[in-house]
């Protein structure tokens, strides 16, 4: 007993952001910025583990409130202890946030606490969860609404070229989500180009509304498409269900979501096929953990969003989880903020063979483009 004990002795967090070039819009929005927020936890024995979360927007509170608030009640704490960590936050915090920064926050402190859990055992996360298999598959996810056909077209078929990638997903909703005709012919062109192999996935981006999205998802389904994301506000859970008894294109939702309570929403109303809730965002791999079973208790495909290096140590590990999605707009940032991540080869990632998350931070790098909140 007591082999493991150790205690968090040191908290430290560092904001990274950087500016997007090219005015990359969705339906329904604008993409200024990306950044990560990397939470850093050392031990008293030495060990340092970190976890993520990532931000367009809101990336300076969230610094604050893991500053501030969080970590004076991390330090002394048994990195072990994650889930009665997760609670007493929860508890801490349940009246100012139960969802949204206050969650981002505590999901990349959480992260780290599992970082930690991995390195103490020297192996890797997706062991710990139970997983055997370090290669999952991944989709290559861009395709702005902003882009002109022949600009949408050329980057799609730069995602599969070397085979990369062999499934891609793109934005649909082109002028604020109110030409569906338009989006009914960029998916043709991009069918057209990719030919009949490659996985297509669609993204609409909360921007219809339910009459809408099944109309276009009965348009384009002769385009074989794998799933439809969002097609409707993440809120409107009824419009989510509308949508899947109007069409079978199959309906992907959840990045919106936190908590298992978000899921267990999605799921008592048969509101998604796919579960793409955010473990950078929902809650940690705590929280993760139980999402993951949710979905599988209904035979639904957890489908976690975007953070790839993160979650696919959930993927690897859950039979229901199909694949990550890798962000284009993030490929930088992620390259400049990690020391040698991995990259798709032939339509999968591998999982570094290295305790925890198996990441290295660029501490450099990070040291250098620290944003300065006062
Ligand atoms: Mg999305």
């Amino acid at each position: 007993m007591g082999y493991y004990l150790d205690k968090i002795s040191k908290v430290e967090v560092h904001l990274v952001s950087a500016p997007v070039q090219g005015g990359f819009a969705d339906a329904t929005r604008k993409v200024e910025t990306v950044g990560y927020t990397v939470v850093e936890l050392t031990t008293q024995s030495g060990i340092t583990g970190f976890g993520i979360t990532y931000n367009e927007v809101g990336g300076e509170a969230t610094k604050l409130l893991i500053e501030k608030n969080i970590a004076p009640r991390l330090i002394g704490r048994d990195p072990f202890e994650t889930e009665a960590v997760w609670n007493e936050m929860v508890a801490y915090l349940r009246g100012v946030g139960r969802k949204g920064l206050m969650f981002c926050a505590l999901s990349a402190v959480d992260i780290a606490l599992w970082d930690i859990k991995g390195k103490m055992l020297d192996i890797p996360l997706y062991r710990l969860f139970g997983g055997n298999d370090p290669k999952v598959p991944v989709y290559g996810s861009g395709g702005w609404t902003s882009y002109t056909d022949e600009q949408l077209v050329e980057e799609m078929v730069s995602l599969v070229k070397d085979d990369r990638y062999n499934m891609i997903k793109f934005k649909v909703g082109v002028e604020g989500g109110r030409n569906i005709n338009r989006d009914v012919q960029r998916v043709a062109k991009v069918r057209e180009a990719v030919g009949p192999d490659i996985g297509i996935l669609l993204d609409a981006n909360n921007c219809w509304d339910a009459a809408t999205g099944v109309r276009f998802a009965n348009m384009v389904r002769e385009y074989d498409i794998m799933l439809l994301e969002e097609p409707v506000f993440a809120d409107d859970i009824p419009g989510l269900k509308r949508f899947k008894e109007g069409t079978d294109v199959p309906l992907a939702s959840g990045e919106h979501e936190y908590t298992k309570y978000g899921c267990r929403d999605l799921v008592l109303n048969n509101a998604a096929d796919f579960i793409q809730i955010d473990g950078t965002r929902t809650g940690g791999f705590t929280e993760m953990l139980k999402i993951a079973a949710i979905t599988q208790a209904w035979n639904l495909k957890f489908a976690p969003h975007a953070m790839e290096n993160i979650h696919i140590h959930l993927v690897s590990a859950y039979a229901n989880a199909p694949f990550l999605e890798r962000l284009k707009l993030f490929e930088k940032i992620t390259a400049d903020v990690y020391v040698d991540a991995p990259v798709p080869v032939d339509g999968y990632m591998t999982i570094p063979d290295l305790p925890g998350l198996g990441l290295k931070l660029n501490r450099d790098f990070i040291k250098e483009h620290e944003c300065k909140i006062f």
